[in-house]
Formats: C-alpha cells, sequence, structure tokens
C-alpha cells in the first residue's frame, strides 16, 4: 500500500480584523468572464464584509439590504433600488405590481435571454415577439409600432407592457421607446440585466426606464456570488409594491399579507459582496470600455464589430461580433485557447416553449439572422493587453 501523501499545508490569506479569510483564486491566464480575475483583486474588500454578515447572523433582509439599495441609488441616480432574488424576479415583480395577466400581451424582443419572455407566460400573459435592430441589437421601434398594430387588430390581447433589453451592455433606445408607449399606453421596462454601469446621452442606466431591472448573476457586469438582482425606479409606490412582493406580499405589520407576492428577496451574504464590489464598478466599466476600444481597433477591418452610437457607453456584459462559419471560427478559436460563447444560438420565438407565442420561422429575420452569426470574445475589467492582443490575433488567424 502506498502510503498517503502528506497533507499540504492550506495556504490562508492574511487575517483581516474579523478574523475572516477567503482562499487565493486560481486564475487562468484567459478567462471568459474575469470572475476569478476579479475575486483576486477585490477579496480584501469583500471578505470583511461577509464577515460581518456571520457575525451579526441577519442573513435574511439584514443591514447590507438598504445600505446595497442606498448605494446603487447613489451609483445610477435612480430614487429608489429594491433589491431581489435574481434578474428574473427583477422582472417578474414589477410585471406583478402591474397586474399582468391572463389577456395581456408584453412586448419582448426575441434576440434576449429567455428570462424577459419567461416571465410574461408565468403570468398567464403573452409575451409578444418583436424584431431588434440589426446594428443595435435592441427592440426595433418601428418593429414595435407594427407588433401593437397587429395586435390592437387582432383584438384578442390587450397591449400592456413592452420589456426592452439592454442587450451585450448597449441601452436601448429609450426616447423612441417611452414616446410609443406613452401614445399606446403601455407601461415600460428596460431590462438592463446586462448594461448597469452604462449610459445613454447624461443618464445612466437604472434611470433611462420608469422601471429598469438588473441581475447580479455572477457573470454580469455587476455580479454577486449566486443570484441576485434590483429593480430601480423614481415612483415610491411602485418601490413599496415591490418591496412587499418580494416579501410575499407583506402589508407593514408581520404577517399581514396584502397582496400574493414572492420569496423574492436578496441574501444578506449576496448585498455584502455587491457592496465589496461596488466601489471598484465605475473603473472595471472603464476597463471595459478600453478593452471594447482595442477589439475595435484591432478587428474592425476583418470582423462586424459592435455598435458604438455617439452618447451611449455599455457597461459591455459581451463584446459580441458577427462572423460567417461561426462554429468553424469557434473551433479554431478553442484550438487556440480562446474561450468563446454565443449568445444567443436561437431567438426566443423559435424556441420550443415559445412556439404557441410565435409567428413562425421568417417572421422576424433580423433576430434570426443575428443568432447565426453572433460571436462573443472574452470580456473583463481584469485582462491584460498581452491577452487582448491574443485575443485579436487568434480571430483574425481564425476568420483569414
Ligand atoms: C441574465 C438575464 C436575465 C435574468 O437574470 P437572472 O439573474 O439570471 O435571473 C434577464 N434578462 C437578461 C437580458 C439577462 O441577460
Amino acid at each position: 500500500m502506498t502510503p498517503k501523501a502528506a497533507a499540504r499545508p492550506i495556504e490562508t490569506a492574511p487575517e483581516n480584523a474579523h478574523g475572516f479569510s477567503l482562499p487565493d483564486a486560481e486564475v487562468p491566464e484567459l478567462e471568459f468572464a474575469g470572475i476569478r480575475a476579479q475575486y483576486a483583486a477585490l477579496k480584501d474588500g469583500i471578505a470583511p464584509r461577509i464577515a460581518e454578515v456571520f457575525r451579526h447572523g441577519r442573513f435574511i433582509m439584514g443591514p447590507e439590504i438598504e445600505a446595497l439599495e442606498a448605494a446603487l441609488c447613489t451609483f445610477c441616480g435612480a430614487r429608489e433600488a429594491v433589491a431581489v432574488s435574481s434578474g428574473t424576479d427583477a422582472l417578474v415583480a414589477p410585471l406583478m405590481a402591474l397586474g399582468v395577466g391572463p389577456g395581456d400581451a408584453v412586448f419582448v424582443p426575441s434576440f434576449t435571454f429567455t428570462a424577459t419572455a419567461e416571465v410574461a407566460l408565468l403570468l398567464g400573459a403573452a409575451p409578444v415577439f418583436v424584431d431588434v435592430g440589426e446594428r443595435s441589437f435592441n427592440i426595433d421601434p418601428d418593429d414595435l409600432r407594427r407588433r401593437i398594430a397587429q395586435i390592437r387588430a387582432d383584438g384578442a390581447l390587450t397591449p400592456k407592457a413592452v420589456i426592452a433589453v439592454d442587450l451585450f451592455g448597449l441601452p436601448a433606445d429609450y426616447e423612441a421607446l417611452a414616446a410609443i408607449a406613452g401614445e399606446e399606453d403601455l407601461s415600460l421596462i428596460g431590462d438592463a440585466a446586462q448594461s448597469f454601469g452604462g449610459r445613454r446621452g447624461n443618464r445612466n442606466v437604472g434611470t433611462l426606464a420608469p422601471v429598469t431591472t438588473t441581475s447580479f448573476y455572477p457573470a454580469k457586469p455587476l455580479g454577486c456570488y449566486g443570484d441576485g438582482g434590483a429593480v430601480f425606479t423614481d415612483d415610491s409606490g411602485m418601490a413599496d409594491r415591490l418591496r412587499s412582493i418580494r416579501a410575499h406580499g407583506q402589508g407593514s405589520v408581520q404577517y399581514a399579507v396584502e397582496r400574493v407576492g414572492l420569496n423574492a428577496r436578496l441574501d444578506s451574504l449576496q448585498a455584502a459582496v455587491l457592496l465589496g464590489k461596488l466601489p471598484a464598478f465605475e473603473g472595471e466599466v472603464a476597463a471595459r470600455n478600453r478593452l471594447a476600444d482595442r477589439y475595435d481597433a484591432g478587428l474592425g477591418d476583418v470582423v462586424s464589430t459592435p455598435f458604438r452610437p455617439d452618447g451611449c457607453v455599455s457597461a459591455w456584459a459581451q463584446y459580441s461580433i458577427l462572423v460567417d462559419d461561426r462554429d468553424g471560427v469557434r473551433a479554431r478559436l478553442a484550438e487556440a485557447g480562446i474561450p468563446t460563447a454565443v449568445y444567443y444560438p436561437a431567438p426566443m420565438h423559435l424556441q420550443p416553449a415559445y412556439r404557441d407565442h410565435g409567428a413562425g420561422e421568417g417572421s422576424l429575420p433580423v433576430s434570426e439572422a443575428l443568432c447565426s452569426r453572433v460571436l462573443s470574445l472574452p470580456m473583463h475589467a481584469y485582462m491584460q493587453d498581452e491577452a487582448a492582443d491574443r485575443v485579436i490575433e487568434a480571430v483574425r488567424a481564425a476568420v483569414g
């Protein structure tokens, strides 16, 4: 029998004032979303906050929740922030607060993550898929007008809300969308799961729509270490309803149940992680933008690079190029050690779960075409220039 290997000594970070330490991260040379590189950079700010939650023991609705909500408001300029358990709950809660339900139409882009459409169906409403702009990848206001007119002409559903998505981090055209929502008496929700940290003109994401939602899923621009999300609004009545809905519809006294709600609170631990990360976030968004500039300069002559409209700052959840022979390009990049991802391989209106609500193949041509060509490259705030240049060289070789 071979003797057991001697136990390796456990390396620990120097203890902080709370006597609490986190392990070191093993950081791969080229990470797709930089989660471990970020952790290595920020863990000394995160660890004491986690330790503090263990010390006070209020894991649900601890003081970190209010502190985070205040810090998020300061960051983006919204009057109210309501922390919730995910970006999906951040979407479903305002729809519940607006009374969206059976017989209602909720207009959503087809080129998005499933959650945007899922929340309408969860409430018994119908998602109505809208095409996106060829360059912005965001909901196309002209197509939105057409689809609203169709739904009104059909007469079976009542147009109730539109959920715009800031795909890959670029804010949608909220001026045009607000005008349509006003004319058509629709509620406008901004799904900013990918764009928190971005800006349109002199306004931050979080203030661009009457209600804005975001996600703190780990790989989002501002991510926690689990699931999390938030809703932003200037409407204090809406914020009150959201705070009730996230806690089972509770009223002003405990166990008073005023409405049907959800269990959709953010954990104190996740709020602590976010409070530890927030001081670095503005610098991270700037670093993501510098990486996007570097990719643009290195790739703009060989592939279609992302649209950068004047006055908009993307949070760069993804840096997505358009290529022909995507699978071939992806395979060659994988061989060169470059991780990539496909967001999204199919538009929502062609997914089995939504087949009854889509108008079939060919009905949203831009979304369909983009899904066959889009390819996302490594994007995060901690990528070294040499690594970015390796990505650029590999992409040039792969499409060449
Ligand atoms: C990630 C994402 C969501 C859902 O967020 P979760 O926190 O994963 O529930 C919703 N919409 C979009 C556009 C997303 O990218």
